[in-house]
C-alpha cells in the first residue's frame, strides 16, 4: 500500500488526507496544535474551490452547510456603485459557509484510513537523492512514499525545500466576524456585497437564514474589514472601538453590524504573502517526493477569496494525478499544473492589493480612477479565473 505524510491540519492538508485515504492510500496526518481547530470565521468557496471539493467527493456534505452568496455589487464608501449587482446563473454563485461546518465535513471525509497524530511539529524534511522522502520533529521519522507539506505560510518543509520563497506582510490586517442570528441586527434576510475604500474595505455575507432549521446551527452574519496598516496590538474592544471609527459613515449594513458585533467575536489577523512564489512545488525524491499545497505554496492576501479554494484545487490535482502515474511522474506533473495556476491567481490577487493600497494625496486621482475603473476589470478577470478552473481528468 502506498504511504502518504501530510504536516499540516488545515483546509488543504485535511482535504488532501480524505482523498489520498479514499484513493486505498495509508495517510499519516501530522499536526503541531494539541486538537485540530477551525477558526470561528467563515469562508467564501468559489466555483473553482466548489468544483474541487465535489472532484474530492465532499460535495454532498458542503451542499447541506453552505448559503449561495447573490452577486451584491460593489460600491465605494460613498454609495457610488463600481459594479452593479445583477442576476448571475447559480451555478457561478459563489458560496458562504461557517469553517466549523467545512471543517466538520473535512473531518467526516478522513474516513479511519488516516492515521491523526496532533501535538507533533515538524522540524526538519529529508530530500536527499536515493532516499525516502521523510519528515522528523526531532524526536521521530516519519518516512512515507509521499511527503505533503501542508503547514500553511510558514511552512518549515517549504523554507527548506525552496528557501528563495519569504513570507512577507501584505501591509494590511484583517478582522472577521460571525454575528450568531439571534443578536444579528435586523436586515434584509440575505446580506451580501462588498465596499471598498482607499486602504480599507468591508464586505458581509449571511449564513443561512434567520429562523431557518436549516443542517447548520451556526448560521449569522459573517463579515471582514481589511485595513491597511499593521495588526492592532490593543484589546478586542479596543479594535471593536477603532473599526467602528473608521468606517463611521460608510453605507449600510457596515454601521449596523459592527455595532452588533462583541468583542469576543472579532478574530483579526496580519495578512501575509509569499514573495516570490517557489520555484517549484513538486520534489521528485528518491522513489517518491514532497508537495507543496495550499498557502505552503502560495499564502496570499484574500481580497480575491481564492486561498483555501487553490488549496482544494491542489489537493484534486494532487489525487487525480496519483490515480493516474506513477508517483515521482505524478510530482512533477503536479508541479507544472499548479505552478502557472497559482501564479495566475497571485497576479491578481496583487493588482486588488495595488488597487486598495493607493493612498496619500498625490495618489488620489490615480487611486479614484483605480477604483473606478480598474477594480471591475480586476474583479471581471477573477471571476473568470475562479469559473475557468476544471479538475483534471483521468
Ligand atoms: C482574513 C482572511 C480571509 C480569508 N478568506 C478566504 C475566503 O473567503 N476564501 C478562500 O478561499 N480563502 C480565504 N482565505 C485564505 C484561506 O483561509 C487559506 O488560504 C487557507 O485556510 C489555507 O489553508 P492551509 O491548510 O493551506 O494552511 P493553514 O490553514 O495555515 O494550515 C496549516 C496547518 O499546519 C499546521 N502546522 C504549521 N506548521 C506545522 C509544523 N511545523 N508541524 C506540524 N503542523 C504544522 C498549523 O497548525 C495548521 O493547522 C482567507 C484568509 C484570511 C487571512
Amino acid at each position: 500500500m502506498r504511504t502518504a505524510v501530510v504536516v499540516g491540519g488545515g483546509l488543504g492538508g485535511l482535504a488532501v488526507s480524505g482523498a489520498l485515504a479514499r484513493s486505498g492510500w495509508q495517510v499519516t496526518l501530522l499536526e503541531r496544535a494539541d486538537r485540530i481547530r477551525p477558526e470561528p470565521t467563515a469562508v467564501v468557496l468559489w466555483p473553482n474551490g466548489l468544483r474541487a471539493l465535489r472532484a474530492l467527493d465532499l460535495g454532498a456534505g458542503l451542499d447541506a452547510v453552505a448559503t449561495p452568496l447573490p452577486d451584491g455589487g460593489v460600491r465605494r464608501p460613498d454609495g457610488h456603485w463600481l459594479v452593479q449587482p445583477r442576476p448571475v446563473p447559480v451555478e457561478r454563485l459563489p458560496v458562504v459557509v461557517h469553517r466549523e461546518d467545512l471543517h466538520d465535513a473535512l473531518i467526516a471525509g478522513l474516513g479511519d484510513r488516516v492515521e491523526l497524530r496532533t501535538g507533533v511539529t515538524v522540524r526538519t524534511v529529508r530530500a536527499a537523492p536515493g532516499e525516502r522522502p521523510a519528515v522528523g520533529d526531532g524526536r521521530h521519522t516519519f518516512e512515507a512514499d509521499l511527503v505533503v507539506a501542508a503547514d500553511g505560510a510558514d511552512s518549515v518543509i517549504r523554507r527548506q525545500l525552496a528557501p528563495q520563497a519569504n513570507v512577507v506582510s501584505s501591509g494590511c490586517a484583517a478582522w472577521r466576524a460571525v454575528i450568531p442570528w439571534y443578536r444579528a441586527p435586523s436586515l434584509p434576510d440575505s446580506v451580501s456585497g462588498e465596499i471598498l475604500g482607499a486602504g480599507y474595505r468591508f464586505g458581509a455575507a449571511s449564513l443561512g437564514e434567520r429562523g431557518s432549521s436549516g443542517a447548520s446551527s451556526r448560521g449569522g452574519i459573517y463579515w471582514m474589514a481589511t485595513a491597511a496598516g499593521a495588526p492592532r496590538p490593543e484589546p478586542p474592544q479596543t479594535q471593536l472601538a477603532l473599526l467602528r471609527r473608521w468606517y463611521a459613515g460608510w453605507p449600510a449594513p457596515v454601521d449596523e453590524l459592527l455595532a452588533a458585533t462583541e468583542p469576543g467575536d472579532l478574530v483579526q489577523q496580519e495578512i501575509r504573502e509569499l514573495r516570490p512564489l517557489p520555484k517549484a512545488y513538486g520534489f521528485p525524491v528518491g522513489p517518491g517526493g514532497v508537495v507543496l499545497l495550499g498557502d505552503a505554496a502560495h499564502a496570499m492576501p484574500p481580497h480575491l477569496g481564492q486561498g483555501a479554494c487553490l488549496a482544494f484545487e491542489d489537493a484534486a490535482t494532487l489525487a487525480s494525478l496519483l490515480r493516474e502515474s506513477t508517483l515521482p511522474d505524478a510530482v512533477q506533473a503536479y508541479d507544472r499544473a499548479r505552478r502557472p495556476r497559482a501564479a495566475a491567481v497571485v497576479r491578481q490577487t496583487r493588482r486588488m492589493s495595488a488597487v486598495l493600497q493607493t493612498r496619500g494625496r498625490l495618489a488620489l486621482r490615480a487611486r479614484d480612477a483605480a477604483l473606478n475603473t480598474i477594480t471591475p476589470r480586476i474583479l471581471g478577470s477573477a471571476a473568470a479565473i475562479a469559473a475557468q478552473w476544471r479538475p483534471p481528468t483521468p
